[in-house]
């Protein structure tokens, strides 16, 4: 069986297409037309057509999106590609290529392919997360996407951060109109302002954790200060799911410390007498949105 995987980003989107075993086929991406929900339509109908042409069959059709389909109303929402918001996105594409297709979220692709074939595969449980300009997450267990009525399984990105200091209360503004959200605290620009809170430098999240690895005090007692939050929220994570392995991705995911230090935080914060969760940088890096949206079709 063929799978095509489609990144819908918001800058371009990605045909790959699997064979069975998981090796890529055929790759193409083309630029997105911004806020041409039409085109939008039409390039992934490109895509497709291409792939099938050259391949000389059809594949089964998964699409990765920056937001999610209401369950309500069966349209996009959530989705910071706006013009896709409110757009019967999935009845329109299988309208226009023919078959029945699954759309989830990016960071459900991204927990998919890394619990399928990358650094988790073989565990039961795994939750997915994404550190990045935004923090989101995915569960897997047993190989299939959690999926529940509300459609945001591993969404604990605005879940408070737990166990707060007081310093950090009532914690920064957040833009889902709450303040001291986990992703206030764990994105890269969070990174940022606690950085810049604490020393009055200004620098992005990458070149914090750069300068880290080359010795920089300051920066060192930043990226210490994030893998204390990091440990308190993935406790709190554990105590409720009891993951067999957490998958880190996203920008942040490339700081190699964090492997090291936060499970020897945690503990503090798990209900348990140890913890043998493992936690693990990514094995598709990139490659985890349209791999994970071609999975879709595992079961
Ligand atoms: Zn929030």
């Amino acid at each position: 069986m063929i799978r095509f995987g489609i990144d819908l980003g918001g800058t371009k989107v990605e045909l790959l297409a699997l064979n069975g075993e998981g090796g890529e086929l055929w790759r193409r991406r083309l630029p997105t037309p911004q806020g041409d929900y039409q085109g939008t339509l039409q390039t992934i109908q490109r895509l497709v057509n291409e792939a099938e042409g050259e391949l000389g069959c059809q594949g089964s059709i998964g699409i990765g999106t920056p937001g999610a389909i209401s369950k309500a109303t069966g349209r996009m929402k959530n989705c910071n590609s706006t013009w896709l918001n409110g757009q019967p996105l999935l009845d329109d594409l299988q309208q226009l290529l023919s078959r029945t297709i699954r759309i989830a979220n990016d960071a459900d692709c991204f927990a998919l392919s890394e619990a399928i074939d990358g650094a988790a595969a073989g565990a039961t449980t795994v939750f997915g997360v994404i550190l990045g300009t935004g923090v989101g997450g995915g569960i897997v267990v047993r190989s299939r996407l959690l999926d529940g009525p509300n459609a945001i399984a591993g969404e604990w990105g605005h879940n408070p951060l737990p166990w707060p200091t007081d310093d950090e209360r009532p914690g920064a503004d957040c833009y889902c109109g709450r303040s001291g959200c986990i992703e206030t605290f764990l994105s890269g620009p969070g990174l940022s302002r606690s950085h810049r809170e604490r020393t009055g430098e200004t620098l992005d999240a990458f070149l914090i954790t750069e300068r880290t690895d080359a010795g920089d005090e300051a920066c060192g007692i930043t990226v210490g200060l994030y893998e204390e939050r990091l440990a308190r929220a993935l406790g709190h994570i554990i105590n409720i799911l009891d993951p067999h392995a957490i998958v880190l991705g996203g920008g942040l995911s490339n700081c190699a410390r964090l492997y090291r230090t936060v499970p020897l935080i945690w503990g503090r914060y798990v209900f348990s007498d140890r913890v043998d969760t493992r936690l693990v940088p990514p094995r598709h890096g990139d490659s985890s949105g349209v791999r994970g949206a071609a999975w879709l079709w595992e079961y």
